[in-house]
């Protein structure tokens, strides 16, 4: 093993984080918590990783339990398509298989998620490159754009010989996640940095990949019956999920005709979705069907920022109870 392999092991050893996933070998508790981190931020996937758990403690309860119910426990982690591809999951195996390649391609598993389970739960010697390895090892190399195949390359070359793989890839990610952050890298207080051919200009590795995209301008319209709101089930990526129509501006009038409405603006909402960032302005109007109670349904992140422009309203015609919407910060009409 060389000199820096060592110190990064030296350091993971005495500085891992405490995380409730750390030193699990269960692959489906392990997956679980995989597929959470790839797009939550670690002490926000905490609570979650607990509530899934509990709710649906083994991949036979995932596959028993309906697609709405595990959409309600993975309520407010956001990207749903997760939680919808760890339901297709559990129809489609017993059990998690023990090797990089059949887990590869089981839903919602990438090389990455399916490296990270098959060299943690099965010791396999495949390397899992995420964001921050992909961070750390172009700063360590000082790769500017290193393509996903070569850097995948290099990371299973660099897997040494007699360590844990599991153990191996965590170090990694986890001074990715604490030392070798995205903007102010601690490079002074980082086992790596007498190794580390990219310290002294870390921002050039790796480039950025991508330009922020332009924001989409949407509307969404909060429509009021007598028991509730209106709402609908959701397709694309919010399959499975439900929320109030959400269209392009030019379409309102020809909504509002179907809906029978005249519509008042209540405030606008920003969401960033995976490649799109999203301006939606929130309209209201009262509606003469009979609409539900929103809280009771799956519904995505956006859909809750956009109910929630929408309390005043809501609490003002009786839909929600005033305390619940002061609860959330709302003042009465
Ligand atoms: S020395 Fe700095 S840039 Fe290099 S790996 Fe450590 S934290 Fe990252």
């Amino acid at each position: 093993m060389k000199a820096w392999q060592e110190a990064l092991l030296a350091w993971y050893r005495q500085n891992a984080r405490l995380l409730p996933w750390r030193g699990e070998k269960d692959p489906y508790r392990i997956l679980v918590s995989e597929v959470l981190l790839q797009q939550t931020r670690v002490e926000q996937a905490i609570p979650y990783y607990r509530r899934f758990l509990e709710r649906f403690p083994t991949l036979k309860a995932l596959r028993e339990a309906s697609l709405e119910e595990v959409l309600k426990v993975w309520q407010g982690a956001g990207y749903y398509r997760r939680a919808v591809n760890l339901h297709r999951l559990a129809q489609r195996v017993e059990e998690l298989p023990p090797s990089f390649a059949e887990l590869k391609g089981l839903p919602g598993l990438g090389p990455y998620t399916a490296a990270a389970v098959a060299s943690i739960a099965f010791g396999e010697r495949v390397a899992a490159v995420d964001g921050n390895v992909r961070r750390v090892l172009s700063r360590l190399f000082a790769q500017e754009s290193p393509k996903e195949k070569e850097l995948f390359a290099l990371a299973q070359g660099l897997l040494p010989a007699d360590v844990d793989p599991g153990t191996w890839n965590q170090a990694l990610m986890e001074l990715g996640a604490v030392v070798c952050l995205p903007k102010n890298p601690r490079c002074p207080n980082c086992p790596l940095a007498a190794f580390c051919q990219g310290k002294g200009d870390w921002g050039r590795y790796p480039l950025p990949r991508r330009r922020k995209a332009p924001e989409e301008r949407l509307m969404a319209l909060v429509l009021l019956g007598r028991k509730g709101v209106h709402l609908e089930r959701l397709q694309g990526r919010f399959q499975g999920l439900y929320g109030v129509p959400l269209f392009p501006p030019e379409e309102l009038s020809r909504r509002e005709a179907a809906f029978g409405v005249r519509s008042f603006p209540l405030g606008e909402v920003r969401h960033a979705l995976t490649h799109r960032r999203l301006l939606v302005e929130v309209r209201g109007a009262l509606w003469p069907g009979e609409g539900e109670d929103p809280w009771k349904r799956p519904l995505p992140k956006l859909m809750e920022k956009v109910l929630r422009k929408a309390l005043p309203l809501l609490a003002h015609e009786g839909v929600v109870s005033l305390p619940d919407a002061e609860a959330h910060g709302v003042k009465p009409l």
